[in-house]
């Protein structure tokens, strides 16, 4: 019998954007199709079902957000880390639905929506909680992790505090991924912002958005090539009703229920094969290392789905790559991940559409 997934951390949705511009100027030809009523993708002779299907018809940014995300968001106010995760290759539409892309498509995507989620409820609970978000906005690229809202590289930041601790080489954060005794990841060196408003969040966004773009001389390949992880934090202390003793005195440190989560909001490197970018020694030496984090991605979300193997206690292979590394205590465990394959509906992208949804099938 197939599982139903409902048991599983990891949900697998695919999201076919529409044909753009170019591909009409260029004649191209709608080849996906979705079966109507079912989240079953056709590709040519392929069929592939998934936990949900966006096509390209309706405005599927509502609906994906409040099937796939939105469960996450609310996990989180009970204290469960959540990753969600954007794949397909270059020109799919993974900046788009994430909604990393700077200002001008930042509002339909799936970050300015958790945030509008994550504001209405702190704002339905603050009379009983008290909450302290953070942001973090990082990119690796060639295995090397790189802080988008560094303050020296980007000029300032303009939310509330910001808490740097790092090693500087000019020009050059470095940022390290560590683990504590508990199996809790940080990031050493990298910026974390504490905000107190949506806007101040936004700013994050927008800034680290606009800063991946300009990192590099060429500002097409640098965001295609790396994988950009937008990270919020949020820190609750639930104000209970004070506990006494026998004797009437109040019960310290009983009083108070802490909750730490986060949730990772990723745009994954183009999954387009590095024989595609291109000849030289150098950008397929890129190629190779994103495939590292792309391919290490994959085995790892797809030990976690195999409940066979994890009930025989199977290694996930987290330490194979830096991303995997990052999203340790986020992926599998008690966390809840989210893998949105998107892809282009014109037939000369078909086979790396069809590689996208072999992928995700396998992630299922
Ligand atoms: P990627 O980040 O995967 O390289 P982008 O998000 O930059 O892809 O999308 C490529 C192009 O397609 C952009 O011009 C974007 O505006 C457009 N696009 C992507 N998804 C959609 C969509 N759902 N509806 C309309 N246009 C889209
Ligand atoms: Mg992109």
């Amino acid at each position: 019998m197939e599982s139903s997934g409902e048991d599983c951390c990891v949900k697998v949705a695919v999201h076919i954007r529409p044909l753009i511009g170019d591909e009409r100027l260029q004649g191209c030809k709608d080849c996906v199709s979705v079966v109507p009523g079912k989240p079953q993708v056709q590709l040519g002779s392929h069929s592939f079902t998934f936990d949900h299907v966006y096509g390209s018809t309706a405005s599927p940014s509502s609906a994906m957000f409040e099937e796939c995300v939105a469960p996450l968001v609310d996990g989180l106010f009970q204290g469960y880390n959540a990753t969600v995760l954007a794949y397909g290759q270059t020109g799919s539409g993974k900046t788009y639905t994430m909604g990393t892309g700077g200002r001008d498509s930042s509002q339909s995507g799936l970050i300015p929506q958790v945030m509008n989620a994550l504001f209405s409820k702190i704002e339905s609970l603050k009379h009983q909680t008290e909450f302290q978000l953070r942001v973090s906005f990082i990119e690796i690229l060639k295995e090397e992790v790189r802080d988008l809202l560094d303050p020296a590289s980007t000029g300032k930041v303009e939310a509330g505090n910001v808490h740097v601790g790092k090693v500087t080489v000019p020009g050059k954060p470095v940022v390290q991924i560590r683990e504590a005794s508990n199996g809790v990841i940080t990031l050493a060196g990298s910026t974390e912002v504490d905000v107190s408003s949506q806007a101040e969040m936004a700013a994050c966004l927008e800034q680290g958005s606009s800063s991946r773009a300009t990192g590099s001389t060429n500002m097409n390949n640098q965001s295609s090539r790396s994988h950009a992880i937008f990270t919020i934090t949020l820190e609750q202390m639930r104000k209970l009703d004070p506990i006494f003793a026998a004797d009437g005195s109040p019960i310290e440190d009983m009083n108070e229920d802490y909750l730490c989560a986060k949730l990772h909001l990723v745009d994954l490197a183009g999954s387009e094969r590095a024989k595609r970018t291109g000849s030289d020694g150098l950008r397929f030496k890129e190629g190779v290392h994103i495939n590292k984090g792309l391919l290490a991605l994959g085995n790892v979300i797809s030990a976690l789905g195999d409940e066979k193997k994890r009930k025989e206690g199977v290694h996930v292979p987290y330490r194979d790559s830096k991303l995997t590394r990052l999203l340790q205590d986020s992926l599998g465990g008690n966390s809840r991940t989210v893998m949105i394959a998107c892809i282009s509906p014109a037939d000369i992208n078909a086979e790396e559409s069809l590689n996208t949804l072999k992928y995700a099938n396998r992630a299922r």
